[in-house]
């Protein structure tokens, strides 16, 4: 193993910590859990799995050669409707996005707090 990378298991939302083995030609070739990594906040006790992996995680690095693998950005085309159109964009365009839409949540969530002081207060 050339190198080790820390990241978090990409496989489902659970969030384990992992490290992924690369080659020599920076090709990743092997996963292994993370038990916490000294110094580093949010990382240093890895709470979430303590160094174990389920059989998904172990073969997480045979996720980039996959076949079918999406090697492409296909976010839907509206959040709330046409859940079955998608459309191609970039790594921008999804963080642009995403932000987007946590700037409309948190508008939302002060709107409700606004309308619940409202209600109790008058
Ligand atoms: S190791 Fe398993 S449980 Fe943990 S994030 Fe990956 S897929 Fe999910």
């Amino acid at each position: 193993m050339a190198e080790w990378k820390y990241a978090a298991c990409g496989y489902c939302s659970t969030g384990c910590s992992i490290e992924v083995g690369l080659n020599a030609d920076g090709k990743p070739v092997a996963s292994r859990g993370v038990a916490g990594v000294a110094g580093v906040a949010g990382v240093a006790d890895a709470e979430v799995n303590r160094g174990k992996l389920c059989l998904k995680g172990i073969f997480e690095h045979e996720l980039f050669t996959s076949v079918g693998r999406g090697l492409i950005l296909m976010p839907r085309n509206h959040l709330w409707r046409h859940w079955n159109c998608y459309r191609q964009t970039s790594q921008d365009g999804v963080t642009q996005e995403c932000q987007t839409v946590a700037f409309l949540f948190c508008q939302l969530q002060v709107f409700v707090h606004q309308q619940a002081a409202h209600a109790v207060h008058g």
